[in-house]
């Protein structure tokens, strides 16, 4: 048998190697990664500028602990803070941990005990975020949850209404849902959902662990917006596929994680530190950021233009993007796959697309017409 437990369903690939957007597996066969780690190889597969920079760390020193300043994390800090309307960074491992750290600080601060989220959430799998999330599968044999979590639809201001504030410590919402089907919040939405977090002294916490570090043509997507959250958590891209989380807060918020309130072993090791400080200065340059927006919006309109046949839903921002299918989207992931193109479901019948930001125009058309001719064969089958 195999050595480790299943919690995954694994394809029969072995990816061996990577470089841009290509990948290869032990046969020698090539695929375009239009996944891309999930939404973690931002820069493409194996960029040399956080090689190079994690090399570099490599030869100083890997490890000291978070009892001594660490100056890069300064340096990353000062990054996500000025690229957003916050003020204050704690460094962690994976998404899962920056929600957990963010699901803390909003109890601690606001002194209440009940957080809201949305159904077909995803916020991770430790206990807290898995209690977090949304969807009934994913606490399938778990209960009891750790309290307190109400889930309310998304996409759905009405449902706001009618709820009694005052035990509320925060909202936690993502800009797109992810894992839920590529689900693109309203403006409308969004905004009434920090409207109801100033009404009631609640904290707005985005999680941007899909949605962030340029992915949507902006550094985080909340900024598509015009919302001011207090605390946004970040990781997948956030160090090219080195594992490293950020909780990002405002400076109020800082008071109530004191020493000995929190913390983590790993959290923001200078290797970390040193990946995600020369991906967050590649990507968050306009000029970066704009050729995503263009991207992004150029795929969509190929998609919508070359699956015009076809009974479908495109959704997404930037080179975040969802086709939705009226039927299962597995076989036509399998095919795409067998075709040379890697791509993801969200739910059953989304075909999640995330290439790295650094994909080519030219390498969208070729997705394109792959996913138009899996398409195609689909419907002929039928
Ligand atoms: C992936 C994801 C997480 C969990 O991140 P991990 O690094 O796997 O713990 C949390 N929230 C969202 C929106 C995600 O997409």
């Amino acid at each position: 048998m195999s050595h480790l437990f299943p919690t995954y369903n694994r394809w029969e690939l072995e990816l061996v190697s990577g470089k841009g957007t290509v990948v290869k597996d032990g046969e020698g066969r090539t695929y375009l990664d239009f996944i891309s780690g999930i939404a973690v190889c931002n820069l493409g597969h194996s960029p040399e500028v956080v090689k190079e920079a994690v090399k570099e760390q490599l030869e100083k020193v890997w490890h000291v602990s978070n009892l001594f300043p660490i100056t890069a994390q300064e340096e990353v800090g000062g990054l996500l803070t000025e690229h957003t309307d916050l003020e204050a960074v704690f460094f962690c491992n994976s998404g899962a941990e920056a929600n957990e750290a963010a699901i803390k600080l909003a109890k601690k601060h606001t002194g209440k005990t009940k957080i809201l989220t949305f159904k077909q959430s995803f916020h991770g799998r430790t206990f807290a975020t898995m209690s977090a999330t949304g969807q009934e599968k994913v606490h399938s044999g778990f209960g009891p949850l750790a309290p307190s979590f109400d889930y309310l639809p998304y996409n759905d201001e009405s449902a706001l209404e009618g709820i009694k504030g005052d035990e509320i410590a925060a909202i936690m919402v993502e800009i797109i849902q992810g894992e839920g089907g590529v689900i693109p919040g309203t403006t409308a939405f969004l905004k009434a959902v920090e409207a109801k977090c100033r009404e009631w002294g609640a904290l707005l916490i985005v999680d941007e662990v899909q949605t962030g570090i340029g992915r949507t043509g902006r550094p985080f997507a909340y900024q598509h917006h015009d919302l001011n959250p207090d605390i946004v958590t970040a990781a997948k891209g956030l160090g090219s596929g080195f594992p490293v989380g950020a909780m990002i807060g405002k400076e109020a918020l800082t008071a109530s994680f004191s020493p000995g309130t929190h913390g983590s072993t790993f959290g923001g090791n200078p290797l970390a530190m040193a990946a995600a400080k020369a991906t967050l200065e590649t990507i968050f340059v306009p000029s970066f950021l704009q050729e995503v927006e263009d991207k992004g919006a150029y795929f969509m309109k190929e998609l919508k233009d070359k699956l015009s046949a076809h009974n479908v839903s495109i959704r997404g921002n930037g080179l975040m993007i969802g086709i939705g299918l009226e039927s299962e989207a597995g076989g036509i992931i399998t095919d795409l796959r067998e075709n040379g193109l890697l791509t993801l479901p969200a739910g059953p019948k989304v075909i999640r697309l995330l290439p790295p930001l650094t994909v080519s125009r030219e390498e969208i058309d070729q997705a394109v017409a792959k996913v138009e001719e899996a398409l195609g064969k689909a419907t002929a089958v039928v």
